[in-house]
């Protein structure tokens, strides 16, 4: 460790999915940083975090992409190949990224933001939050969305966050188990908050991709 200027084996893409305010950006800050915050800001756009660990003696570089709720984005090409995406929050769509500063045209179709979130990608975290259950049943749907974007082979792992507020549980964990198991899932239970299986979490999910793609 410690060597800035190591070569890089392998370079892994995983996109962290679920409803909003279910811990996603935190589980992120919490991996990527050590750090967490209560006051956390909707994410607007597209981002992501890189970290590099060792695995098996290779160096991989783990790219964690999060996002906003899917279902808040629209994507507008740009002349040429540039996309942007506007966010809608409040009912205000605001542009956030462009990969040139001339847009918008024309709003294209909603499966093409998704694809473009999901290309490349080789694991899956489908993050849910234990004290609300409608963000565990969404997942069947975010499961759909995600089987149908990404790649077969890709790595997917159920978290069920929040596992600090275990006095407001509306997820029993047997519930997220049968789940997990039926559709072929990795499942753990975090807490960001108290970095409860936070790094246990990601290098599950690396090592597993590390062991197919190697
Ligand atoms: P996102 O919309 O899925 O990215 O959710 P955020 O990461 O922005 O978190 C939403 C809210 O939940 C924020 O107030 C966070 O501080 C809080 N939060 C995130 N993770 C945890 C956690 O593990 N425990 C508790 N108690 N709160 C959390
Ligand atoms: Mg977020």
């Amino acid at each position: 460790g410690g060597d800035f200027n190591q070569k890089i084996d392998y370079v892994f893409k995983v996109v962290l999915i679920g409803d909003s305010a279910v811990g996603k950006s935190q589980l992120l800050a919490r991996f990527s940083r050590n750090q967490f915050s209560l006051d956390s800001k909707a994410t607007i756009g597209v981002e992501f975090q890189t970290k590099t660990l060792v695995i098996d003696n290779k160096t991989v570089k783990a790219q964690i992409w999060d996002t906003a709720g899917q279902e808040s984005k629209r994507l507008f090409r740009v002349e040429g190949n540039a996309i942007a995406i506007a966010v809608e929050l409040l009912g205000q769509a605001t542009v956030w990224y462009a990969e040139t500063d001339r847009f918008i045209c024309s709003p294209i179709r909603y499966r093409a933001v998704t694809s473009a979130y999901y290309r490349g990608a080789v694991g899956a975290m489908l993050v849910y939050d234990m004290t609300k259950r409608q963000s565990f049943d969404n997942m069947a749907r975010w499961l759909e969305e995600l089987r149908g974007h990404a790649d077969k082979n890709i790595v997917v792992m159920l978290i069920g966050n929040k596992c600090d507020l275990g006095s407001l549980r509306a997820v029993p964990t047997e519930d997220a188990q049968e789940f997990a198991q039926r559709e072929n899932l990795f499942f753990m239970e975090t807490s960001a908050l108290e970095s409860t299986n936070v790094e246990t979490a990601f290098l599950t999910i690396l090592t597993e991709i590390y062991r197919i793609i190697s």
